[in-house]
């Protein structure tokens, strides 16, 4: 749990709840020890909701982040939980369960949702079959719900190249994306060295100009 950030639910301040667990296994990952099941670090719910009640009034919001935290069955109560507290809630998901996430888009404010690559090309990056049309899916019934929602693809030349990129902006705008974000790998907290190794920057203000140019608002975070 992160108790206070002003950069992950815009404009608010929030207290991030990262859940443990995630089915993709991306190996630039900034959260590794969070894909497990399991942890030793756990934090008890009562625990959480105790901080909560304490910070009403101090928070604007909770974001439950991961791992990936739809993974997680209790998810859906905790949400109303921390609702009923006065808190607003984000999500920050990649969408391997599309239909929990439709369950849970009426509970929630604002949703940051990772995309990885054009949809045909996701295995590449988590490593799991058919993953891309999970993300497809979840991403629908996100724009559908008119959530506000921002849409960020963390992007390494190993992985994508400038093609990719704009295949990828060209079905995000067909499929109603308003806000997207590009995020330039970090080392940071990644567990695989030959991500880690540096490489030339993909992006160069051409390509960025290229698809920022498709969407009514673009954010460049760089490395
Ligand atoms: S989907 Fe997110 S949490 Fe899961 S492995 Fe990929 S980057 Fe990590």
């Amino acid at each position: 749990m992160t108790p206070l950030t002003s950069t992950d639910f815009p404009g608010c301040l929030a207290a991030v709840i990262f859940c443990q667990g995630c089915p993709w296994q991306c190996g630039y990952c900034h959260n590794p020890h969070l894909i497990a099941p399991r942890t030793e670090q756990a934090v008890a719910w009562r625990d959480v909701a105790a901080f909560l009640k304490r910070r009403q009034g101090l928070l604007d919001a909770v974001v439950f982040s991961g791992g990936e935290p739809t993974l997680q069955a209790a998810l859906e109560n905790a949400i109303r939980e921390v609702r009923a507290l006065g808190f607003r809630i984000g999500l920050h998901t990649a969408s391997p369960y599309p239909e929990r996430l439709q369950t849970l888009l009426p509970l929630l404010d604002w949703v940051g949702f990772d995309v990885k690559a054009p949809f045909d090309r996701y295995e590449t990056t988590t490593g799991v079959p058919g993953s891309g049309e999970k993300a497809r899916a979840g991403l629908s019934l996100l724009l559908e719900s008119g959530v506000t929602c921002e849409v960020r693809t963390t992007i390494h030349p190993l992985l994508h190249n400038s093609e990719d990129l704009i295949r990828l902006a060209d079905e995000l705008l067909e499929m109603g994306v308003e806000s997207y974000a590009l995020q330039e790998f970090r080392a940071q907290g990644c567990a695989d060295a030959q991500l880690c190794v540096p490489s030339p920057p993909l992006l160069n203000a051409g390509l960025s100009a290229e698809i920022s140019s498709r969407f009514k608002y673009f954010t460049l975070r760089q490395a």
